[in-house]
């Protein structure tokens, strides 16, 4: 393996260093457990109308109960014709308990509508549209587009993105919007498409939001680790011998 570009400190990132990272990470995720939606998108022949679904569904919802819930869902409705045909209360009980699952029901059948009414029945396929559609923000329709349009021009940044994109010292920003707009500065374009991959899949396994696993990450000698104010134990050390950290 070759040995991580040295940085010090955060601004300008080397074109090496970002492929050393994203390298790193294609080969350790690896046999990980990949994102809900991944999942989804995988075993669905990427359909754009289940990946837009499920990544409403995904929102602030643990990937197992995530993933439960749009199989519950896409085995009673798997198009915008027939999810808008379902009441808000069907919705409701099809995919309880996501977090924020009354909202999210009213979401999924309003969007479904729009689907129909304005788009055909089918799921729009630039970003403008996409974010014209109820509940659909920047996030999902950036996933869309990279999972079930192949997009190589949009990155997707949510929480885990935004994180480890600023403890890495790839950029250095305050919300996932701004986020996005710098990793287009700072990374080149053919990452764009698996930045979210990547980044989510090491979010949920090693760079955890609280207690990151840095001594036994793969990427420490490349990362600037800022921000980083306590780490989770290594799993040599860890009576738990899981992932190190206490709880979790
Ligand atoms: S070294 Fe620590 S902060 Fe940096 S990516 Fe790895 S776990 Fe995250």
């Amino acid at each position: 393996m070759k040995a991580a570009p040295t940085r010090t400190k955060p601004g300008f990132v080397p074109s090496a260093a970002v492929e050393h990272v994203m390298r790193t990470l294609a080969r350790e995720i690896d046999g990980m457990e990949l994102p809900a939606v991944e999942k989804i998108s995988g075993s669905q022949q990427e359909d754009p109308f289940q990946v837009l679904i499920a990544t409403l569904l995904s929102a602030r919802t643990q990937d197992a109960t995530t993933h439960a819930a749009a199989t519950r869902l896409f085995r009673v409705a798997r198009t915008p014709r027939r999810m808008a045909r379902l009441t808000v209360k069907e919705i409701e009980k099809l995919i309880y308990p996501v977090s924020f699952y009354r909202n999210k029901a009213r979401f999924v059948r309003a969007a479904s509508e729009t689907m129909v009414t304005r788009f055909g029945g089918s799921v729009p396929t630039t970003l403008e549209e996409l974010v014209s559609l109820p509940g659909v923000g920047r996030k999902t329709a950036t996933l869309v587009l990279i999972l079930a349009f192949r997009s190589r021009q949009h990155v997707c940044v949510d929480t885990h993105v935004h994180r480890i994109a600023n403890r890495l010292g790839w950029v250095a920003t305050r919300e996932p919007g701004e986020t996005e707009q710098a990793l287009y500065r700072a990374t080149e374009p053919r990452w764009w498409p698996y930045i979210n991959l990547y980044l989510v899949t090491w979010g949920q396994n090693v760079c955890r939001p609280v207690y990151p696993r840095c001594g036994d990450c793969a990427l420490a000698a490349a990362c600037l680790k800022i921000g980083v104010t306590k780490i989770g134990k290594t799993r040599a050390s860890s009576p738990l011998g899981g992932t190190g950290q206490p709880g979790l």
